[in-house]
């Protein structure tokens, strides 16, 4: 940021390849609770836990304390040789949060890399199933699944997409529902409607390209970054249940931004009754404090893997359940349930969207607020006469008043695509819910 001096030790050169070479960032160098606070002092109150992953705030010392002790006692052990009774007793517990049926958890470092291997798990599932012409997985445009070339090809991100477009897998993409109340637009969910019918395009596409083709369907439950905390209609997810289950198609879900309670659920699939194939999660399962991803498995695959291919999945990565990320994931998990952070989300979510819905009363240029729990939204409107902001410009005034929020820009029309994610750490409390509304 412009107006945040650099350091005085600062070097002359600086080596790192930023995000944006071009700008000057804060230097943060202290974090507690729900604020980070840059090297001049200043205080940040982190109204998006980062990029919603530093869901349990700043500076917990159980964390700090688990994954200290885990590093001294093993720090590395390759999952091709070993298993650690940290990965064994994490696994366990994730399992238990997880809807029933959905019981083997596999582990990865980033959200990007556990639907990759999500992915080609449903590949070999059908492979090994007797169904070789299966490979397609099916996207949305509007859902974010990663940068990876994989989960980018299967992703809807316009703009992180286009530059590499040549290079991603020609995966088909089927729209995904914009803002609630959805039974007005499509005639598959209930009422009568002339626009979009979701169920009936996802239809179409398998028509199109062959049921015999298609290995698995992808979409996050309630859209983050793409759209800016949309919930679909209760029974949209439903309906694309039975479409894969008809087809023999596997149902990945990503919860890397909504799992572990963000939506006031453990998983947003939870919401709608929905049990996908497979769960792929990330970012709040340590809450941040380490690199730890995975995917939670149905039985139905995981026996089949078991029983017709050696036991053998033939993926992997050299920090797949890495002892210290587990130590921190696990003491994380801990502290969600001792802190009752589950339930500080509903009380609290439900304090910040009351908060926002007045604000929202008095401010022209902000849309109706959405989403669930501490995954809240609103688009940016355009005001008649009145200069375009985008949500990046935004963002920029916000920390320059002392707030971070996470700027989105999801539909393909440019300026009407602003959107503002709020999703602040899932143990904030009142007094800090009500200095973000005031910034
Ligand atoms: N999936 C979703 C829904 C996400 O929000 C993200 C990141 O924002 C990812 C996947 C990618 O995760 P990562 O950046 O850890 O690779």
């Amino acid at each position: 940021m412009s107006n945040v001096a650099a350091p005085a030790e600062a070097p002359v050169r600086d080596h790192v390849f930023h995000r944006n070479l071009l700008k000057k960032y804060p230097v943060a160098v202290r974090a507690a609770g729900v604020y980070i606070f840059d090297s001049d002092g200043k205080a940040y109150l982190d109204a998006s836990s980062g990029a919603v992953a530093a869901n349990l705030g700043h500076g917990v010392q159980e964390i700090v304390d688990a994954m200290a002790a885990q590093a001294i006692q093993v720090a590395f052990a390759h999952t091709v040789r070993f298993e650690t009774p940290v990965m064994v007793e994490t696994a366990g517990r994730i399992a238990d949060l997880s809807p029933d049926g959905l019981e083997t958890v596999y582990f990865a470092s980033g959200g990007s890399e556990a639907n990759e291997a999500a992915m080609k798990l449903a590949r070999q599932f059908h492979l090994d199933s007797g169904r070789p012409g299966k490979h397609l997985v099916v996207g949305r445009w509007q859902s974010y699944h990663g940068n990876t070339l994989g989960a980018l090809s299967a992703g809807g991100d316009v703009g992180r997409r286009t530059s590499f477009s040549p290079m991603l897998a020609p995966y088909p993409h089927v729209s995904a529902p914009e803002n609630e109340p959805l039974e007005s637009v499509c005639p598959h969910l209930g009422s009568p409607g002339e626009q979009f019918d979701y169920i009936g395009e996802f239809e179409q596409v398998i028509a199109r390209v062959g049921a015999e083709n298609i290995s698995a369907f992808i979409c996050e439950a309630i859209v983050g970054s793409q759209q800016g905390a949309v919930v679909p209609h209760p029974k949209y997810l439903g309906r694309v249940r039975e479409l894969c289950d008809r087809h023999d198609i596997v149902l990945i879900v990503d919860e890397v931004m909504t799992g572990f309670g963000r939506t006031g659920k453990n998983f947003a699939v939870e919401h709608f009754g929905v049990t996908p194939d497979i769960i792929t999660f990330g970012k709040g399962v340590t809450g941040g404090y380490a690199p730890l991803s995975g995917m939670i498995v149905h039985d139905r695959i995981v026996d089949v893997i078991r029983e017709r291919s050696d036991g053998v999945f033939r993926h992997g990565y050299t920090y797949s359940g890495h002892p210290v990320c587990l130590a921190a994931g696990n003491a994380a998990l801990t502290y969600y349930t001792d802190n009752s952070v589950l339930e500080n989300v509903v009380a609290q979510g439900r304090y910040l969207r009351e908060k926002l819905d007045e604000l929202q009363a008095r401010q022209p240029r902000m849309g109706p607020v959405r989403g669930r729990g501490l995954l809240l939204g609103f688009d940016l409107l355009d005001v008649r006469g009145r200069r375009h902001i985008t949500s990046e410009a935004f963002n920029e005034m916000a920390m320059q008043n002392g707030a971070i929020f996470y700027p989105g820009k999801g539909r393909i029309d440019g300026i009407r695509g602003q959107h503002l994610l709020i999703a602040p750490p899932l143990t904030i409390q009142r007094v800090d819910i009500d200095l973000m509304v005031d910034i």
